[in-house]
């Protein structure tokens, strides 16, 4: 497992992170265990921050739907990030952490009336609209609430990523979005600029996720542009902003090369910045919303190894005390991981082995053939770059509870999510009243 952040193996031969002993972490909050690496997760939006609003003009949103959390978003604003949402959930997280509502984007293809009034109510900085019916949904709302709202268009600008099937979003049959290609973009841009109670400021693409190739986004540049110009022509309007999604792929296995953030800002903003003038447009401010690139390297999950079950001449099956439902990535995309025993980090390799997780369902797998020390029963297993998608998709499946989340950081642990209780698990379960009537009327019944 390559050591990523402040990852280190400290002289007892266990994985440290943020000064934490992972073994003392295991025994201090149980397991399985979310652990946060907290100056990585920093740096990692500082990254983002320099690149992006030193050189050019832009802005970054960290998109909340990778890891979001209370102390998550107080972190996010003290970098100076903006958030991008996408329900009425995660905004009602933001509002309750104190972030500031003008630095809030709120996107979603299915937004709701009620989370479109809550996001008017909240005065979000902007919604992004992604098709006409909630176009004129928002006019209508705004209209009764007595103000504009500020709104960018969702674009499907028809680019393809190099990445997984699943998490392709820029190709033109997509959910999201309102495709360039067949005229309903141009449609849609013509409509909000006639609704009185619209302000568009700009233009909305997303073209996938864990994409290694920048030139995909200098790609979505040209697409973009030539639009907004094809656009200024027909309407005389033009975008202020300009928000090219998220996207940039991080390293899991020794199979992804991840690029720097500045390397992607100069092929990004600096694409945008040239091609403007050469399409009559005055530049407008660049946006990006990197998630997984911001939480995801900065995670670990620690798991207790339980049953280890040895099929000869096939493979060895090494249980661990989590799975699918804190980590649905491998189940859902065939995600990989890389992991190591963190009370024996130290140690070199010596067997092949997969690590399966406890639900029941033969999917429930984390990892297929890694190579580690012999694990056995009590061993610590380690999973980095869990930060994104996994506790934001975490699930109940089998009720087992899920798992705390622990910050770490100069050798100081803090729970930021509790673990959840059995009792957790019950609380929204109602037995309806006539149950308890019923026992009479069944025992009456059961001579019959
Ligand atoms: C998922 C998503 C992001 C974040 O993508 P990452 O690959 O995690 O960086 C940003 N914008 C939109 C619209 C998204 O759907």
């Amino acid at each position: 497992m390559k050591l990523q952040g402040t990852m280190q193996i400290n002289d007892k031969g266990h994985l440290e992170i943020g000064g934490c002993d992972t073994v003392e972490l295991a025994e201090n909050f149980g397991t399985p265990l979310y652990v946060l690496d907290e100056q990585y997760f920093r740096q990692n939006c500082r990254r983002y921050y320099r690149a992006f609003t030193e050189k050019y003009d832009g802005v970054v949103l960290y998109a909340a739907k990778t890891l979001l959390t209370l102390a998550v978003c107080r972190m996010v604003d003290e970098e100076g990030l903006s958030l991008d949402v996408v329900s009425g959930g995660e905004l009602y997280t933001a509002k309750k952490a104190r972030f500031p509502m003008e630095r809030v984007y709120f996107h979603g293809n299915n937004k709701s009336a009620a989370e479109l009034k809550l996001a008017l109510d909240y005065k979000v900085g902007r919604v992004m609209v992604d098709n006409p019916h909630e176009l004129q949904m928002l006019d209508r709302l705004a209209g009764e609430a007595g103000v504009q709202a500020k709104i960018m268009l969702r674009l499907t600008p028809g680019v393809e990523a190099h990445t997984h099937e699943y998490i392709k979003t820029g190709q033109i049959d997509s959910k999201f979005g309102m495709v360039i290609e067949n005229g309903q973009a141009m449609e849609i841009i013509k409509r909000a600029l006639a609704l009185e109670h619209i302000r568009l400021t700009g233009l909305h693409c997303h073209i996938g996720s864990q994409i290694f190739e920048l030139q995909s986004y200098a790609h979505a540049a040209e697409v973009m542009l030539g639009f907004a110009a094809e656009v200024r022509r027909e309407t005389g309007w033009q975008p202020e902003e300009m928000n090219f999604g998220g996207g940039m792929g991080i390293y899991y296995t020794a199979a992804d090369e991840p690029q720097s953030v500045s390397k992607f800002a100069d092929t990004l903003a600096q694409a945008v910045k040239n091609l403007a003038p050469q399409y009559g447009l005055a530049a407008p401010k660049v946006l990006v919303e990197p998630g997984r690139s911001v939480s995801g390297p900065a995670g670990t999950t620690l798991y207790t190894v339980g049953a280890v079950k040895s099929i000869p001449g096939i493979r060895t099956y090494v249980a661990v005390d989590g799975g699918m439902g804190d980590n649905p990535r491998p189940a859902l995309y065939q995600s990989r991981y890389e992991a190591l025993l963190a009370n024996r980090a130290a140690q070199q390799p010596q067997e092949m082995v997969s690590i399966a997780g406890k639900c029941c369902e033969s999917g429930d797998m984390l990892i297929w053939d890694i190579d580690l020390p012999a694990p056995a029963p009590g061993d610590i297993l380690a999973v980095s770059s869990t930060g994104a998608y996994n506790y934001s998709m975490s699930m109940n499946y089998n009720r087992l509870p899920r798992p705390a989340m622990v910050l770490v950081k100069d050798g100081a642990a803090d729970i930021i999510v509790a673990r959840e209780t059995y009792d957790d698990l019950i609380r929204n379960d109602v037995v309806p009243e006539r149950f308890n009537e019923g026992r009479v009327a069944k025992i009456a019944g059961a001579g019959r």
